[in-house]
């Protein structure tokens, strides 16, 4: 038998009566994100995802790394699977983790037996193995304390497997398994760290750009397009709805007070947003909102904004400082892309002054110079789509 990858299943575990759908979602995720590998059967035992590459040809370093961005996924490991016979463990450690043994000072190891008519406890085939690897490599100390290499054997249904411990998963919820949700999507730095937490627990995204030409340019709409494919490791394949913003964004300049501008465009983000979602089935908007770093993100601001809205407003990052948002920025890769200087729309046509507190009514009576119904209706129907296909990490 050959090397392999398990998988430890995240909070699936916890869903009762959902878990059979959970895990489906979670294997045919994996199963798509394997494809460009090569041929694997992927099944599931006991909370464990097994990985079992069908030919010679598999990349298994290449599928470990894109399994690493698979959200419901808690920790993973290579390992080699071999018959439920101590000799045949302790001859498939040797061969198998000889690497590791020799890199390593000190090692033990750990067992876990979940076929309990296996004829040796736990504990006696850790001591078994233990033993007889310590004789295959004198040099390598047994420390059960603070081991560098921990070696370890699981005793499992089908067979015995043998690896050198699991590295952390990407955690969260399979992506599909938690409904679908539009997320607000510009080049900054925020908006794809809000994306990525909310597709992390378990929900389908379809992003959001909306879009000034000329004020804005055509390299502005490609940075986004090249953060959506950033985010699909994470978040699977997507539809990138691109929204022409311009009309209604000189609507507003030429007719509304300028402390009003942002906001103003922002409850048209939201209401054109919130509109999209509803037309595609969706349950909730996300943004990248963060109370308090800008005018239009103070409490007044964010109520008169979301106050246009029919759909649950999720701000995932709404608690952050600035330097956590881009730390996680950072680790999900998309920091470099969001710093490539661009222009956004929202600072096309900044107020110099913007008001900070908000009122309603004073935002509505804007509104009543505008034809809202009309211009949200022209602007959604001028929506084009972009297909982000699913990029290797
Ligand atoms: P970001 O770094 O994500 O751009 P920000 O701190 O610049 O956020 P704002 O410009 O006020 O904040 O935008 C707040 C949120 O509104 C963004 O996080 C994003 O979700 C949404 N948003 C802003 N501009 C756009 C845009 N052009 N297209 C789509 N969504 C946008
Ligand atoms: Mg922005």
């Amino acid at each position: 038998m050959q090397d392999m990858i398990l998988l430890k299943q995240g909070e699936i575990v916890l869903k009762g009566l959902n878990r059979r759908r959970f895990e489906q979602r979670l294997v045919s995720n994996i199963a798509r994100r394997l494809r460009p590998y090569g041929s694997f059967q992927v099944y599931t035992l006991q909370s464990t995802v097994y990985v079992e590459p069908q030919s010679d040809g598999c990349d298994m370093d290449g599928a470990l790394e894109a399994l690493k961005t698979v959200f419901g996924i808690v920790a993973l490991t290579r390992a080699a699977a071999c018959a439920k016979d101590r000799d045949v463990i302790v001859e498939k450690a040797i061969s198998y983790l000889a690497p590791a043994m020799r890199q390593a000072k000190s090692f033990k190891v750990e067992t876990r037996r979940s076929d309990k008519s296996f004829p040796m406890t736990s504990i006696q085939l850790s001591q078994y193995v233990g033993g007889l690897l310590a004789e295959a490599f004198p040099d390598v100390a047994v420390d059960v304390h603070t081991p560098e290499l921990v070696v370890n054997v699981e005793v499992r249904d089908r067979a015995a497997y043998v690896h050198a411990g699991a590295e952390p998963g990407a955690g969260g919820m399979p992506v599909g398994s938690n409904g679908t949700a539009v997320t607000l999507l510009s080049g900054g730095i925020d908006s794809p760290v809000s994306s990525y937490m909310i597709a992390k627990r378990g929900v389908r995204l379809i992003p959001v750009h909306f879009f000034s030409f000329p004020y804005t340019s055509e390299a502005a709409k490609e940075k986004v397009i090249a953060l959506g494919r950033r985010l699909t490791p994470y978040c699977g394949q997507m539809r990138l709805a691109i929204v022409p913003f311009t009309r209604i964004q000189e609507e507003i300049r030429d007719k509304c007070p300028e402390p009003y501008f942002t906001i103003l465009m922002r409850r048209f983000m939201m209401r054109i947003a919130d509109r999209l979602a509803r037309d595609n089935g969706c349950g909730a908007l996300v943004t990248g909102e963060n109370l308090g770093q800008v005018a239009s993100q103070t409490m007044q601001a964010l109520a008169v904004t979301e106050e246009v809205c029919t759909l649950p407003v999720l701000r995932p990052l709404i608690g952050f400082d600035k330097t956590e948002i881009v730390d996680r920025a950072r680790k999900i890769g998309t920091y470099e892309l969001s710093v490539l200087p661009y222009e956004d729309c929202c600072t096309v046509f900044t107020p110099r002054h913007p008001e900070l507190r908000p009122d309603l009514e004073r935002a509505r009576a804007a509104e009543a110079e505008l034809d809202v119904e009309r211009l949200v209706e022209e602007t959604v129907r001028g929506t084009e789509y972009v297909r982000l296909e699913e990029a290797e990490p």
